[in-house]
């Protein structure tokens, strides 16, 4: 370790920025190449993997011991002393028992979430590019050496310190060391002064930092731990995860239920000792035990599984959730904002069309195999034997950085590294006969201008081997239509260069319009010679867009087909069933996106309002909002103006899910409530900024994981509606025991009652919190965010309409018992074997009866018969261990001890085994009258609408 940090050292000291590139190369023993295989295994065996090593977090044990401090643990640790002291030795042991229990229970859970969130964070590697044996490669960041030749672009996340030896308009943002937001230009120069600091040095980019423009090649001078970065993080590795809502909500709810169980107990407390002159410690005890029956122990353990099993259960439908509570806040949302390209069409290119002056070609074949023909007028056309066609196929194959992949081992298909929209023209090139090869042999590239979504074009300077009219260098540029046109001033027809006329202009633009209205995705492609007339800088770096993108050569439009992706439709729909609106914000032309909007259902009007960047850009806030309040696609617009667009819908009170992939898009996705970034396509920057990715790019999968949201928070409501029922058969017998003034003896004990509440009913709960989202769960308008989770419905349905029905047969079973002993002619017992079966039975009862319970609280109002009584096993399971609970509570010597409890009889059993019956068929009635009613709402509305 000594060892590496003094190379590491060696290699940032040496003023490696003052170094000229060969220079670089040989103090890392590297060269153009790269490294061999061989030197990166030497490498990596020196200097170790390319990893932050994070901080062990606070020990497990602290964790465990946190579990036992809080207020109600401390409130339990009194009552069990007291309890020995008063010589209830078991009941004091019991609670010991329950608080230990409940800790570690709760220090597993909080556990095993945080290992589920841990391993999803690691199915989420960052990958580097480099040259290594002469070949441009892709591997996973943590295997990068110093010495690596690294390649970075606009998007990516620099994974190591490195030195940078070549570049073009290179800007990176380096706040993750600096905190300075603002991206800083970065040079492959030497720099011979002194006195900066290193992150102030021009020529070295850093781990962490971020590629906000431009494109780089870089040596890499030092990896993990000793990079600036891995210095901070040894520093400060403290990262502490915010609340969110619901975990404020369900802390608040904790209080308020404790507070109220704590009320209670004050009451029964203050009753026993004066109105039923119970001695003062059998008073505690008992409404100690008040207290603990009233207090949802495992509720925030339960919500945080519940949630990590969504978490699971979307990362298998393609959505990667890097934040819990984001998965509860996906149940909210009412808009998504969505991009086109990939997200809603499969980003699959194939040129169908070509436009040159005068001629409309045809392209047949479909995908990125080259195999296909170019036609005009159903005559194959050869590069070759047109000199238009050539120059358009040779400008737009040369003016991108996408390869096509022979299929290999990993495809059997032809595939492609980098844009689709790039790749394509490579492929129409090579239909029309080109070695695109060749081509970049004889017409080297010497400087790239990067596509931008807001300039929506690209350049590319070449060399060209033979000069063209004592023309060294030429500029090919391609793009949207209407931003290249904008920079043309002549037009290329039959190899002459004419000047370019009003009406050819509109010519070109109708070409474009009427491709656009089909749904094709147009680009203009065009060219300048560089004459030494311009006076271009002899720098390649000074050769901005501003400079060369002028006075260019129109050549011709290529035309290409992005056909939706087949499963968007059906998500769209269920959107606007769940009430979700869609808007979509491209930067691709109105024409283009309100043709795909209209196909896959996004817009239903027939001239849906079409916003371009620049209306926007004019457009007053209340104007937007206005705007946004009906039908609109935003089209042509920079990623920039997501963020404003999102910033007024959440004025507006919407709950808003972004998708975005670029750099630019990153506010946006920071500041929606849902930030998606897209996982294929999009960039580090992104994805860092996102509180979700789709692995597979795909809108689908925004809306599978919309539909888990919701059940994750419909299964935390019937889970707690689950544990509050039975409150009240908990309380109910305790209150007859003391309005009696203990003329009915007390019919259920505390030990009883914590044996419901910390065992038979904790088991069945957790199976609801697996339950998968219910049918209709689509078909409801979103959840408010102002909804609370024990809302009234709640509130009246667990403690009146379950606690009541529970407490009726509970209090049933315990008269049942005397009854079949004699009673009302004998007393109730208050001692012996009779008393023993009355309690034990209103326990069982209790139990039986949350059978039910809990299989209906598996829906809102579907019947659970339809979808499956036994579906949910984690439910089944919690069922068969409920009953053996119980029955080893009423069987097994020892624990009849502990809880009061005798064998009962045959009778006895009946009356428990019919219980689940009438909870589950009153229930069903209850739904199916609550579906009827909703069913005739419906009807109504409807014909009031008409
Ligand atoms: P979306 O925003 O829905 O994904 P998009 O891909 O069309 O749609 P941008 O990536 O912002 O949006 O592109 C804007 C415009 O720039 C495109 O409509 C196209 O005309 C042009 N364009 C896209 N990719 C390139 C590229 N690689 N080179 C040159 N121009 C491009």
């Amino acid at each position: 370790m000594e060892e590496k940090v003094q190379i590491a050292k060696e290699n940032m000291d040496e003023k490696i920025f003052k170094l000229t590139t060969k220079d670089v190369y040989k103090k890392l023993n590297t060269r153009e190449e790269g490294l061999t295989l061989q030197e990166v295994q030497a490498n990596r065996e020196k200097y170790g993997k390319n990893a932050i090593t994070e901080k062990k977090g606070k020990p497990a044990i602290l964790v465990l011991m946190s579990n036992f401090v809080s207020l109600m643990a401390l409130l339990l640790w009194a009552g069990g002393i007291i309890a020995i002291v008063a010589d209830m030795v078991e009941l004091g042991v019991a609670i010991f028992l329950v608080n230990i229990i409940n800790g570690v229970f709760s220090f597993w859970q909080e556990h095993r979430a945080g290992k589920a969130t841990e391993a999803l964070k690691k199915m989420l590697p960052s990958y580097a590019r480099v040259i290594r044996d002469n070949q441009e490669q892709q591997i996973l960041a943590e295997d990068l050496v110093p010495g690596d030749i690294m390649l970075v672009e606009e998007g990516d996340k620099i994974s190591a310190d490195a030195r940078v030896i070549a570049s073009s308009d290179l800007q990176v943002n380096q706040s993750t060391l600096t905190g300075e937001s603002n991206p800083v230009r970065k040079t492959h120069d030497p720099i011979m002064r002194d006195g900066l600091s290193k992150s102030e040095t021009p020529n070295l980019i850093f781990t962490g930092s971020s590629v906000a423009s431009g494109t780089a090649k870089a040596v890499v001078v030092s990896i993990g731990m000793e990079t600036e970065f891995g210095k901070i993080a040894n520093l400060t590795q403290t990262m502490k995860e915010e609340l969110s809502p619901l975990q404020k909500e369900l802390n608040l709810l904790t209080k308020q239920i404790s507070m109220i169980a704590l009320s209670m107990g004050i009451i029964f407390f203050i009753t026993a000792i004066f109105f039923v002159k119970e001695p003062i410690a059998e008073a505690f005890i008992f409404s100690l035990g008040m207290v603990v029956a009233f207090i949802p122990e495992g509720l925030l353990p339960t919500v945080t599984l519940s949630l990590a099993m969504a978490v699971q259960r979307m990362a298998k439908e393609n959505a990667l959730v890097k934040r819990l509570s984001a998965v509860e806040t996906l149940g909210c949302t009412t808009v998504i904002c969505s991009d086109k390209t990939g997200t809603l069409t499969q980003n699959e290119m194939t040129v169908n069309n070509l436009w040159l002056p005068g001629k409309e070609l045809k392209v047949t074949g479909l995908g990125y195999a080259p195999v296909g023909k170019i036609l005009y007028e159903n005559k194959e056309l050869y590069a070759e034997n047109d000199e238009d066609l050539k120059i358009l196929l040779t400008a737009a194959s040369l003016c991108s950085n996408a390869r096509i992949v022979p299929p290999n081992d990993e495809s059997d298909r032809y595939t492609v590294l980098g844009d689709p929209t790039e790749a394509c023209l490579g492929v129409v090139a090579q239909k029309a006969g080109i070695d695109t090869i060749n081509q970049i042999n004889l017409t080297p590239r010497i400087r790239e201008l990067p596509f931008d979504s807001r300039r929506k074009r690209m350049s590319t300077i070449h060399n060209l081997s033979t000069p063209i009219g004592g023309c060294e260098r030429i500029a090919y540029i391609k793009g949207a239509p209407k931003e290249v046109l904008e920079l043309c001033t002549s037009i290329n027809k039959n190899g002459d260069k004419q000047e370019l006329s009003d009406s050819q202009r509109n010519e070109i633009m109708e070409a474009n319009d009427r491709y656009a209205r089909n749904g094709l995705r147009v680009l203009a492609v065009a060219y300048r010679h560089l004459t030494k007339e311009c006076n271009l800088p002899k720098s390649l770096s000074s050769y901005t867009p501003e400079l060369i993108e002028q006075d260019m050569t129109f050549v011709g439009l290529v035309v290409m087909a992005d056909p939706p992706r087949p499963e968007v439709k059906d998500a769209v729909e269920l959107c606007h069933r769940a009430k979700i609106r869609i808007i979509m914000i491209t930067g691709d032309y109105g024409l283009t996106a309100e043709s795909i909007a209209k196909r896959i259902g996004i817009v239903e009007s027939n001239h849906p309002r079409i916003v371009s960047g620049v209306e926007l850009e004019k457009m007053s806030d209340d104007d937007l909002k206005k705007v946004l309040k009906d039908e609109v696609i935003f089209a042509r617009v920079a990623p920039e103006q997501k963020y404003r667009i999102v910033c007024n819908l959440q004025e507006l009170g919407h709950i808003v899910a972004v998708t975005g992939d670029g750099v630019n898009d990153s506010p946006a996705l920071k500041k929606a409530d849902i930030g998606v970034a897209m996982g294929i396509s999009g960039t580090d920057v992104a994805k860092e900024a996102a509180d979700m990715i789709l692995t597979d790019d795909n809108f689908a999968s925004i809306v599978k994981a919309i539909e888990e949201g919701r059940a994750v928070y419909s299964n935390i409501r019937k889970f707690l509606l689950y544990i509050l029922n039975s409150n009240t058969p908990e309380a109910v017998p305790s209150a007859a025991f003391l309005l009696s003034k203990g003329n009915i003896p007390l019919p259920l004990t505390v030990m009883q009652i914590l044996a419901i509440d910390l065992g038979t009913d904790m088991l069945p709960a957790l199976g609801l919190g697996a339950e998968l989202p219910e049918k209709g769960v689509m078909e409801k308008p979103p959840r408010s965010r102002t909804e609370i989770l024990m809302n009234k419905k709640t509130v009246i349905k667990a403690f009146l309409w379950y606690g009541l029905l529970e407490s009726v047969i509970a209090m049933g079973a315990y008269f049942f018992v005397n009854i079949l002993n004699g009673w009302p002619n004998v007393p109730l017992a208050s001692s012996g074997i009779v008393y023993k079966q009355a309690t034990t039975m209103t326990l069982a009862s209790i139990v039986f009866c949350q059978i039910g319970a809990v299989l209906n609280c598996r829906t809102e109002n579907e019947s659970v018969f339809k979808i499956g009584i036994v579906a949910n096993k984690k439910i089944v399971t919690g069922i068969v261990f409920e009953v053996l609970l119980i029955s080893a509570i009423i069987y097994i010597p020892f624990l009849q001890n502990i809880f009061n409890t005798v064998a009962i009889g045959f009778k006895e059993w009946i009356y428990l085994i019919v219980l689940p019956f009438p909870i589950l068929l009153l229930e069903e009635g209850r739904k199916a009258i609550s579906r009827k009613l909703s069913r005739v709402k419906k009807v109504n509305d409807k014909r009031l609408v008409i």
